[in-house]
């Protein structure tokens, strides 16, 4: 078990002023106080938190002001005041910015997001925001990885059959971090700067994950942020 509550992803963003972190199992605080104390923990302004009321769409919002956003599953700002959070227990926390434009977006990602389109939904946003692609970065956090990924046939025909492996009987071990990056590459980001952290949530006793622990399970929360210099 890890001694740590939280980690620190800031450095796959090689921005000073960008800070992105990644709760764990050991985070003691329950919402609504949960992202405050984060924020706090993260060296970032606890008043401008932004949060979803996630659903699994494909839905991705555009906003420029702290508070909650229902019915989406992502948002993207450019106002670089503003603290976003997600909250995740095995679907994939993904980390997006574009530090050249100051763009950055955290989107929350299981199968049913992304047989939706979630993946190129952010993409068009990015488009809409005249985001530069080849200065993108983005960053697949911990989740339940193809090891531990077992659906049946009514999922797994939602997929290209190259991100599956046979599991028992019909059922197939399906691999969204592969099909993720596959279609960020297809949409014109360039491979050499989407990184995925390689943690399954449901192998490690680090994360909650919603497979091992079921309804009751706790979630993670992915945050991200400036601090304050950016505003200068
Ligand atoms: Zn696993």
């Amino acid at each position: 078990m890890t001694n740590s509550r939280w980690y620190d992803y800031s450095k796959y963003f090689s921005d000073d002023f960008l800070i992105a972190g990644f709760t764990n199992i050991n985070f003691p605080f329950n919402p609504p106080q949960d992202r405050i104390e984060f924020a706090r923990l993260l060296g970032l302004n606890s008043q401008n938190i932004v949060k979803l009321k996630q659903v699994h769409s494909a839905e991705i919002a555009y906003t420029r002001q702290p508070g909650q956003i229902e019915n989406v599953d992502g948002v993207i700002t450019n106002n670089t005041d503003l603290i976003l959070s997600i909250q995740v227990a095995d679907c994939i926390p993904i980390y997006i910015i574009d530090n050249r434009n100051k763009i950055f977006g955290l989107i929350h990602a299981g199968w049913r997001g992304i047989s939706k389109g979630i993946i190129e939904q952010s993409v068009l946003k990015l488009a809409e925001m005249n985001s530069n692609m080849a200065a993108i970065k983005i960053l697949l956090g911990p989740a339940i990885r193809q090891c531990c990924f077992e659906v049946g046939p009514e999922v797994s025909k939602l997929f290209d059959s190259k991100f599956q492996n046979d599991g028992k009987g019909d059922r197939s071990y399906l691999d969204l971090q592969g099909i993720i990056i596959n279609e960020y590459v297809r949409n014109g980001i360039l491979a050499e700067k989407i990184s995925d952290i390689e943690i399954c949530t449901h192998c490690s006793d680090d994360y909650y994950s919603f497979r091992r622990n079921g309804k009751r399970a706790g979630r993670m929360i992915a945050m991200m942020g400036y601090k304050s210099p950016a505003k200068i």
